[in-house]
């Protein structure tokens, strides 16, 4: 078997080296522009570069090493239908993702980003305390990764809902799916985090209009992709104080540029796209797992769907 890798950062070795102990039997062949390449039957990658999309239709199958498929949706004309592109499920980033947001989701509750800003400014005061009735969270997407932080939410007490594309019936949360029900989520959400695909169904979903209907002091989570929020649009509703605070990990431009406006927001708290790394040997295990599962001709999950788009 023959595995064609392609890494941007050009850091291959590590990978060759997993490949080699999870699989020992492969060939790993590095992809490299204009390289003479011997036929290779699986590929794995994050974005290809566009001179590689024609050995990209010669493989039997393509492994993304992560877990949305929009880095390579914007090519998929180039890959024929019959080629499965399988994206990483989980794979590590499930606790990843449970450890980021709670941490952010109690920040907000506990008032600990109005206790950092009144340190800075050497002021001891107590505030109120918050009532989990009036801070329920909800959760946009609770596929792989949302129905994580979901189940890592629920000891805490607070008031949980969950919204996403089909219906669901998650014990303890309160379930809102498809454009119907989306007003009814954002109206009864304190936070929002997004852990939603980017589709052209989800893209700008937190624009202005919808980020107006959470209610007044609300808080935003982006974990999803930047362009599921309209950058224009947040800054206003944070100064506004419609919107208190927003944590965000992911950007329209990555990495932010240094004369992005929100680098002097100070409501906004930024993380430069870490809240679930690929971790590499879980990643390269969960991989050959499939690859072996393909080539004896069986069933493989988390298959991206083209039509939606994840
Ligand atoms: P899944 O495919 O397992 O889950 C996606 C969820 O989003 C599902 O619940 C799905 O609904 C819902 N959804 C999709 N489209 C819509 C829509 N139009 N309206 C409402 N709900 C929708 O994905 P994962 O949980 O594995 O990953 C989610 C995303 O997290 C990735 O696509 C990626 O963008 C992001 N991510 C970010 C990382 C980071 O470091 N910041 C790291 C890893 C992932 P349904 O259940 O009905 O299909």
């Amino acid at each position: 078997m023959r595995i064609l890798l392609y890494r941007a950062d050009g850091n291959t070795a590590p990978w060759i080296k997993d490949f080699a102990d999870f699989m020992p039997e492969a060939e790993v062949v590095v992809w490299r522009e204009g390289a003479d390449l011997p036929p290779c039957d699986y590929a794995v990658l994050w974005t290809p570069p566009q001179a590689m999309l024609a050995d990209l239709a010669r493989v039997k199958a393509i492994f993304l090493t992560g877990a949305g498929a929009d880095a390579i949706m914007k090519y998929s004309h180039a890959i024929p239908p019959h080629i499965p592109i399988v994206r990483l499920n989980d794979a590590g980033m499930g606790i990843q993702m449970a450890e980021y947001v709670t941490h952010s989701v109690l920040r907000y509750f506990r008032r600990l980003d109005e206790y950092e800003a009144q340190a800075r400014a050497g002021a001891w005061l107590q505030l109120e305390a918050r009532d989990k009735a009036d801070f329920p969270i909800g959760v946009m997407g609770v596929g792989a990764l949302g129905s994580h932080v979901i189940e890592a939410l629920k000891p805490f007490g607070f008031p949980l809902r969950a919204w996403s594309r089909s219906p669901k019936s998650l014990t303890g949360v309160e379930s809102f799916h498809g454009s119907e029900g989306l007003d009814g989520f954002l109206g009864s959400s304190r936070v929002v985090v997004c852990m939603l695909p980017l589709t052209e169904e989800t893209v700008h979903i937190l624009n202005r209009t919808n980020m107006m209907k959470m209610p007044q002091g609300s808080y935003i989570v982006n974990v999803g992709r930047g362009a599921h929020i309209s950058e224009p649009d947040l800054l206003p509703l944070i100064k506004a104080g419609h919107i208190a605070g927003a944590t965000l990990d992911v950007f329209r431009s990555e990495p932010l540029p240094a004369q992005h406006p929100f680098w002097q927001e100070p409501r906004i708290t930024i993380t430069p796209h870490i809240s679930a790394l690929t971790l590499r040997r879980e990643s390269v295990g969960q991989m050959v797992g499939k690859m072996r599962q393909h080539a004896r001709g069986e069933e493989v999950a988390d298959v991206i769907n083209r039509t939606k788009g994840y």
